[in-house]
């Protein structure tokens, strides 16, 4: 679980990435992603924006919508 501090710090620096700023180019380069669930900084999946462990618990649960199991 990733601390207080390193999730806030991510929120900021991906608020400025994110953003119409001229910082917006340098951010966006040291933008580290961390999942939006957990905050996991390895393992991410972008198209999903969350970490592998948290995709594989929400698609397990059915909660991702078009997400489904290759082999059943
Ligand atoms: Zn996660």
């Amino acid at each position: 679980m990733a601390t207080k501090a390193a999730m806030a710090k991510y929120q900021k620096i991906k608020k400025i990435a994110n953003g119409y700023s001229s910082k917006a180019s340098v951010f966006s380069i040291k933008l580290r992603r961390r999942c939006t669930m957990c905050g996991r900084p390895r393992g991410y999946i972008r198209k999903f924006d969350m970490c592998r462990i948290c995709f594989r618990k929400y698609a397990s649960s059915g909660m991702l919508p078009g997400v489904k199991k290759v082999n059943n």
